[in-house]
């Protein structure tokens, strides 16, 4: 069966100290509460190695919010799956929208960034999702039924099956606009979907679908209460232990 998650995605935002001190906080807060999900908090590289010190990793995961699409060599400023793996990570955020609108990120480029995120054992959580002219159009299933045949149907179905996918309408990201549930639903289950096209009902039932985009304590519980909604990648309101730990607990 599915698991649920919730992922924090911290972004840009905290220095070391100030990383450390939020991880060792939600790590605290996990202790006091039985979770029903597995959650994860994906921080900037630089913290990665220190906040494994101080986590209980059988409570808390940890993850990076990117990786590079070369293992090593001259590729100035890049960090790579076998570095991340070796702060003692385990997940990888691929695929972000920021990462596809400012840097120019390409199915062809996450293509390579999650066979290298596989084969270091990282668990890619794989971004996918619609910009709101595409919502207004129309578009919206095609556009991300397009965004996962694109970077991950190369892939064999053991290997799809060790991902978890994240849909996150960009109109709903850091806008303090959420997708209805209704919305969230009606996109998860297309992706379900789409999974079995290719994979089968079993891989689709198994893998989780997170929903990303101003996921915060009022609202997660109605989105978490939908069938094919499994959890949630949260940005905002993860950088607080106290609002994270009312997203968590809303399962
Ligand atoms: C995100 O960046 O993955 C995200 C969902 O951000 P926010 O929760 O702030 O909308």
């Amino acid at each position: 069966m599915r698991k649920n998650i919730v992922a924090g995605n911290w972004k840009m935002n905290t220095t070391l100290p100030e990383g450390v001190a939020l991880a060792k906080a939600v790590n605290d807060a996990l202790k006091g509460v039985d979770a029903k999900c597995d959650v994860i908090i994906a921080a900037p590289f630089t913290h990665l190695a220190s906040i494994n010190e101080v986590i209980d990793k059988s409570k808390l995961g940890l993850g990076a919010e990117n990786c590079a699409d070369h293992v090593s060599g001259a590729y100035t400023g890049e960090v790579s799956a076998p570095m991340v793996a070796s702060t003692g990570a385990n997940y990888v955020i691929l695929g972000h929208s920021e990462r596809r609108q400012y840097y120019g990120e390409t199915s062809e480029t996450l293509k390579e960034k999650v066979n290298l995120a596989l084969a270091n054992n990282l668990t890619p959580i794989f971004c996918i999702g619609e910009v709101l002219e595409e919502r207004e159009n129309g578009t919206y299933l095609d556009v991300v039924k397009t965004q996962i045949e694109d970077a991950l149907f190369g892939l064999s179905a053991d290997d799809f099956s060790k991902l978890i996918l994240a849909y996150e309408p960009v109109w709903a990201i850091g806008t303090g606009k959420t997708a209805t549930d209704d919305q969230a639903e009606e996109m998860h289950a297309f992706i379900r979907n789409v999974i079995a096209g290719k994979y089968g009902n079993e891989v689709a039932e198994n893998t989780s679908i997170l929903y990303g985009g101003s996921c915060k304590p009022s609202n997660a519980k109605a989105l978490f209460a939908k069938p094919n909604v499994d959890g949630g990648l949260i940005g905002g309101a993860s950088l607080d232990a106290e609002s994270f730990m009312g997203i968590v607990t809303a399962f």
